[in-house]
């Protein structure tokens, strides 16, 4: 069966790291009997340049067909003073928005071989693996009325709302269940109930789908500063995390510097599942930017891109095997002190990007023969 990828690129080191996902592309397709058909669009500024938009009609026609969507990175100096609503990010927004996209995938899986780059010690974050669910499209973001109101005597005053509804706690939930039934099969969500009705809620919700449909799996709950204290303490103690957007953003990018460099992080945003084929909208990207400081020199870690693809295999094509020999691939290469400059370290080889490509794909082929 045919599975459709669409790629897009766009700014930066976003190209240079997409090309070492399409040489992995490739060898499945002539070596290991894939059928991966793919299609380039463009977004952020260099769609800009081409057609006045972040993302073009036909580009976002093309995404909503797809199987599955691989994202590069967007944003850069030249195009800052753009107008707002066509800036490089705006491609990326509308993406989520059209899309559906509500649950955002952010692992924090520590290598052995880079335990010793993370600012925790080694020992609480070695063989670190744990999975934070985002609610993406929801809460305190988009949440009305969201305004700033002049009062008249000198001040202003800021509203944003934080709004949740019981559909999108359970949705959210049911993915984080679901995600933890193929991993150690615990959940800990996490909301503020003891301030927030939103949190009341929330933590409701979770509950009671967990006892309606999830009970097989392990669940707590925790206050989210709490979980953020217990993130930098023992890491080790989850497995999933589930939470809204605002706690969402702020929890994954702590595990995510538990890790050590931006270069190595993968993210997946889903949508819910096709009412007929089942299938879900999905979009993949590395959490890092367009990196401009080093666009253009061929010295980009791939591994978040590379990261972002095995997820893809994971998440939207089931194939497990090839995901996870993917994985180990990366970490194999990396156990060599192959390095790329982010994550030198002493005793290491440091090399560009494409030798980074070659390496993971040698070993992905190595592992797969
Ligand atoms: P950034 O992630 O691009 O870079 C931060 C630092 O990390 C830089 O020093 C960069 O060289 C380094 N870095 C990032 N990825 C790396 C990789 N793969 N290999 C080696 N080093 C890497 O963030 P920034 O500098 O704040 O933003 C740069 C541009 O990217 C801006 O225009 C911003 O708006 C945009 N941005 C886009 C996205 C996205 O496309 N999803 C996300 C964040 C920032």
């Amino acid at each position: 069966m045919s599975h459709s990828l669409f790629l897009l690129p766009g700014d930066g080191i976003g190209p240079e790291a997409m090309a070492e996902v399409v040489k992995i592309i490739d060898h499945m397709n002539s070596a290991m009997g894939a059928d991966f058909v793919t299609d380039t669009g463009l977004v952020g500024g260099c769609a800009y340049d081409a057609h006045g938009a972040a993302i073009s009609e036909g580009d976002m026609a093309k995404a909503m067909n797809a199987d599955a969507v691989l994202f590069g990175a967007v944003g850069g100096p030249k195009w800052d003073a753009v107008p707002y609503d066509v800036r490089p990010e705006a491609g990326l927004l509308r993406l989520r928005k059209d899309l559906q996209l509500f649950a955002n995938l952010r692992p924090a899986i520590c290598y052995p071989a880079l335990a010793d780059a993370s600012s925790l010690k080694a020992e609480l974050v070695e063989g670190l693996d744990i999975l934070i669910v985002r609610e993406l499209t929801g809460g305190v973001y988009f949440g009305e009325p969201k305004t700033i109101t002049d009062l008249g005597n000198g001040q202003k005053r800021a509203v944003d709302t934080q709004v949740y509804d019981t559909y999108e706690i359970e949705r959210i939930a049911g993915v984080a269940f679901e995600l933890a039934r193929t991993r150690k099969n615990a959940v800990c969500s996490m909301e503020k109930r003891n301030v927030m009705k939103s949190g009341v809620l929330w933590n409701q919700v979770v509950t009671e789908i967990h006892k309606a449909k999830y009970s097989d799996v392990k669940l707590d709950h925790m206050l989210a500063d709490a979980g953020g204290m217990q993130l930098v303490r023992a890491p080790k103690q989850f497995d999933v995390i589930v939470t809204d957007n605002l706690f969402g953003d702020m929890l994954s990018d702590v595990a995510a510097m538990l890790t050590g460099s931006l270069g190595m992080l993968p993210s997946a945003s889903l949508g819910a599942p096709d009412a007929k084929t089942g299938k879900r909208k999905a979009l993949y990207e590395p959490v890092h930017g367009s990196a401009p400081d080093i666009a253009g020199q061929g010295i980009a870690n791939p591994i978040a891109m590379i990261a972002s693809f095995a997820m893809c295999l994971r998440y939207s094509f089931n194939m497990v095997t090839e995901a996870d020999r993917l994985e180990k691939a990366i970490a194999n290469v990396l156990d060599k002190g192959i390095r790329t400059g982010d994550i030198m370290s002493e005793g290491s080889t440091r090399v560009g990007t494409t030798a980074m490509g070659d390496a993971i794909l040698a070993e992905f082929k190595a592992l797969s023969a």
